[in-house]
């Protein structure tokens, strides 16, 4: 069992990158999980199917590598402090 055992949403690369083309060069975006059903992890945007193995907590990922898309963008947690400006 790899997966979480928790209710928050967590943060997931897209697993696709891994074998068809590793782009190492350019930063992963993370996008929000979520859960569907018993083993199916997808992201809040709809892309595609996360890689489960690496997990982050959303306040941990830095803003710059948040996916800004429909569906995973609402799902970040506000940045109080610095979204201020
Ligand atoms: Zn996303």
């Amino acid at each position: 069992m790899t997966a979480p055992a928790v209710e928050e949403p967590w943060a997931a690369q897209r697993d696709a990158s891994w074998y068809s083309r590793p782009d190492v060069r350019t930063v992963k975006a993370l996008h929000v999980a979520g859960r569907e059903g018993r083993e199916g992890f997808y992201s809040r945007c709809g892309r595609s199917v996360l890689n489960d193995n690496e997990c982050w907590d959303l306040a941990e990922v830095p803003p710059g590598l948040r996916c800004r898309s429909n569906g995973c963008r609402q799902a970040w947690p506000v940045e109080v402090t610095e979204a201020s400006r």
